[in-house]
């Protein structure tokens, strides 16, 4: 199966590192025009020089910024919001503080960002698609992620609502469930040796997924493939949600 995007503008947020970084990597080699945002000026810099992509250097969990930002990225067929923040705590010690971090980059930003984007997706009248980056934390508990699990169940929702209204526009709406994945953040939140063994032997499949696995999914769910896929939130966890 040959996927190629040929023509198609992609816009990924969080490019900089981890598995947005591999998202832009594998989209440019499909062909398409990546459009890189993320936070952290030398990380989009030296992707650039990598791919050749263009950047967008902001801060999404600021409102102003995120919707500034989805408007200078112009038209896009191929969005993939990607950015999110994992700040691990228990229940009783989250900080409101955490809490809003959490779901002004996991949550509003998407909200932002995919209302302008779907906007011109509709006034062009051309279609697109959207994955949005969630979580197997959407679909069950984990200790010390009250507020990224909350974040992503209410991402799952918003995947749902969004594929619900732009369906009638051709603009396909899905959400990626990833297992632990060996990212930056992946590595923070499960750096404890116990913490990970639970997980890891929770997994079917053995092992944790790298970040290549996850951009595989991304790229089929934007493509023409999974033209008739809309509204799911796909698992890529090696069997964990299958307990
Ligand atoms: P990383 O922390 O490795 O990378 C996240 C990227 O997003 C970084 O480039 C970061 O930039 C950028 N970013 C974060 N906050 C902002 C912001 N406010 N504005 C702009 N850019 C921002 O994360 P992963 O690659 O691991 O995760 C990607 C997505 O996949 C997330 O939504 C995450 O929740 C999800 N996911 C990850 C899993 C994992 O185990 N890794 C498992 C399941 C889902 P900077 O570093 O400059 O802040």
């Amino acid at each position: 199966m040959q996927i190629q995007f040929h023509g198609k503008r992609a816009l990924v947020t969080g490019a900089g590192k981890g598995i947005g970084r591999v998202i832009a990597t594998m989209l440019t080699s499909c062909g398409a025009e990546v459009i890189a945002l993320s936070r952290t000026r030398a990380d989009l810099d030296s992707l650039a020089s990598e791919i050749g992509c263009q950047t967008l250097q902001a801060d999404i969990g600021d409102p102003i910024e995120a919707e500034k930002a989805a408007k200078q990225a112009g038209a896009i067929d191929l969005l993939i919001n990607n950015a999110g923040v994992s700040i691990p705590q228990p229940f009783l010690n989250t900080s409101l503080e955490a809490f809003e971090q959490t779901m002004s980059v996991n949550l509003r930003a998407v909200l932002i960002i995919s209302q302008t984007i779907a906007r011109g997706m509709v006034q062009r009248g051309q279609g697109g698609a959207i994955v949005n980056l969630s979580s197997q934390a959407s679909k069950v508990a984990l200790t010390d992620h009250a507020a990224y699990c909350a974040s992503k169940g209410a991402l799952d929702q918003l995947t749902r609502v969004m594929a619900l209204e732009l369906g009638m526009h051709q603009i396909r709406v899905n959400a990626l469930n990833p297992t632990v994945t060996l990212t930056p953040m992946g590595e923070v939140a499960w750096s404890d040796p116990e913490k990970r063994n639970g997980m890891l032997s929770q997994i079917p499949l053995g092992r944790f997924a790298k970040p290549i696995d996850i951009a595989n999914a991304v790229v089929f769910l934007l493509s023409d493939q999974a033209e008739m896929i809309h509204g799911v939130t796909l698992p890529v966890d090696g069997g964990f949600l299958a307990n």
